[in-house]
C-alpha cells in the first residue's frame, strides 16, 4: 500500500477531497462532512437521479490510460444519463472502493482532479460519497442528481410510428478504442514496435484509431444536445451498450418498432481501421460496440423548427425511422434484406 495514502487513512483522504470539491450549485445547504448531504430542491419539478459504476478489469484496465481521465469518465458517464433525459446536472456523489495494493495518492489526486474538472465543466458539485477500502479492484460509483428540463423529461417511451430516428456524433469509436487498447496501443503513444502495422495503415488511420481511445477514456456527454432537444425528441436514451440494444429499450418502452438503415450509420473512423485491422464488421461495431454516449432520439417525421434551427452546429444523422409492429430495431441493408436488430453489451451474459 502507498505509504502516503496510509498515513492519510480514510477520515484524512475524505478531509482532502472535501478541501479539494468546489461549490457550484448554489443549492448546496451542507455538503462534505455530515452524516447526509442538505440540499435545495428546485421548486415545482422533480429530481433527476442516476448512478453508474466504474469496476477495474469490468469497465477499465488500471495501466490504460491516466487516473485523471478515470475521474473524468466516472462523471461523463453519469452526465450522459441526465442528458439523455434533457436535464441539468446538478450534485454528485462519489463512492470509492480502494484496493490496498491499488493506486497511490498522487494518483488518487489525479482521479480527483478528472472528476473535479469533469464536474466543472458541467457545474455540478461533489456533495458527498463513501470510501472503503476492495479486495479486488478500484471501485467508481458515481450518483448524480439533476433537474428535468422546464416543461417535462423526455423519456424512453415517447416514440410514435412515423417519427424519425437520429443519433449524435459517430458509433464504434468507444469499442474500437477499446480494442486498440487491448490490442497494446496506448494513446499518444507511438505504434508499437511489437505490433505488426499493416501496410494500408496511414497517418490518417493512425489518427483516427487514436481519436477512437480517446472516445472510449473519456467520452464527452452529449448535454447541450439534449438539452436544446427539448420539445423536439419524443423519445431520448443514450447510447451506452451499443445502438442495437438502446434502440431495442427505445422501443420496448414506446411499444413500436423501428427500421434502421444500414448505410445511414455514421462511422467513426477509427471503428473503421480497427475492423479493419482486426477483420471485424465496422457495421458490427458501430451497431453493437459500446460507451459512445452519443444520443438516440426520435423527432416528429418533419419536426419544425427544424433540428439545424434547434441546434445549430449538432452533428445528427437521421439513421431511420419508428414503424408499428413487435417493438424491436430492424435493421435495413442496402441490398433490401432486412433482420431483427439484436446484440450489443449485456454485462451479464457476456461470450468469450
Ligand atoms: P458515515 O460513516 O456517516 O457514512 P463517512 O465517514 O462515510 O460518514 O463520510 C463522512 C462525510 O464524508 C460524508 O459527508 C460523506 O458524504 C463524505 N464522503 C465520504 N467519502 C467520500 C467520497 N469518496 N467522496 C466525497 N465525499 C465523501
Ligand atoms: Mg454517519
Amino acid at each position: 500500500m502507498d505509504p502516503e495514502l496510509a498515513a492519510l487513512g480514510e477520515f484524512g483522504l475524505i478531509d482532502l477531497i472535501r478541501q479539494r470539491a468546489q461549490q457550484r450549485s448554489p443549492g448546496t445547504i451542507l455538503g462534505i462532512g455530515d452524516d447526509a448531504a442538505l440540499l435545495a430542491i428546485p421548486a415545482g419539478g422533480g429530481l433527476l437521479v442516476t448512478t453508474d459504476m466504474l469496476l477495474e478489469g469490468i469497465h477499465f484496465q488500471w495501466r490504460w490510460g491516466r487516473p485523471r481521465d478515470l475521474g473524468r469518465k466516472a462523471m461523463a458517464v453519469n452526465v450522459s444519463d441526465i442528458a439523455a433525459m434533457g436535464g441539468r446536472p446538478l450534485y454528485v456523489l462519489l463512492g470509492l472502493a480502494i484496493p490496498l495494493a491499488g493506486p497511490s495518492l498522487t494518483e488518487l489526486e489525479a482521479l480527483l482532479a478528472g472528476l473535479e474538472e469533469e464536474a466543472a465543466t458541467y457545474g455540478v458539485t461533489l456533495v458527498g460519497g463513501d470510501t472503503c477500502s476492495s479486495r479486488s479492484g478500484l471501485v467508481l460509483a458515481v450518483t448524480l442528481l439533476g433537474v428535468p428540463p422546464p416543461g417535462d423529461a423526455v423519456l424512453r417511451s415517447g416514440a410514435k410510428p412515423g417519427d424519425g430516428l437520429w443519433v449524435t456524433g459517430m458509433l464504434g469509436g468507444a469499442a474500437a478504442g477499446l480494442l486498440a487498447l487491448e490490442l497494446g496501443l496506448r494513446p499518444g503513444a507511438p505504434w508499437p514496435a511489437d505490433i505488426a502495422r499493416p501496410a494500408w495503415l496511414a497517418t490518417e488511420e493512425e489518427a483516427a484509431i487514436q481519436a477512437a481511445m480517446a472516445v472510449h477514456l473519456t467520452p464527452a456527454p452529449r448535454l447541450a444536445a439534449g438539452q436544446a432537444l427539448v420539445g423536439c425528441a419524443t423519445a431520448m436514451i443514450d447510447v451506452s451498450d451499443g445502438v442495437a440494444s438502446d434502440a431495442g429499450h427505445l422501443c420496448t418502452e414506446s411499444r413500436v418498432a423501428a427500421r434502421i438503415l444500414a448505410s445511414r450509420i455514421p462511422i467513426h473512423a477509427g471503428a473503421a481501421a480497427m475492423a479493419r485491422l482486426t477483420a471485424r464488421d465496422p457495421l458490427d461495431l458501430a451497431l453493437r460496440g459500446g460507451e459512445d454516449y452519443e444520443l438516440l432520439f426520435t423527432t416528429p417525421a418533419d419536426p419544425r423548427p427544424t433540428l439545424a434551427e434547434i441546434a445549430p452546429g449538432l452533428a445528427v444523422t437521421r439513421i431511420g425511422e419508428v414503424i408499428a409492429g413487435q417493438p424491436v430495431p430492424r435493421l435495413a441493408r442496402a441490398d433490401g434484406r432486412e433482420e431483427i436488430l439484436a446484440g450489443g453489451f449485456d454485462h451479464l451474459r457476456v461470450s468469450g
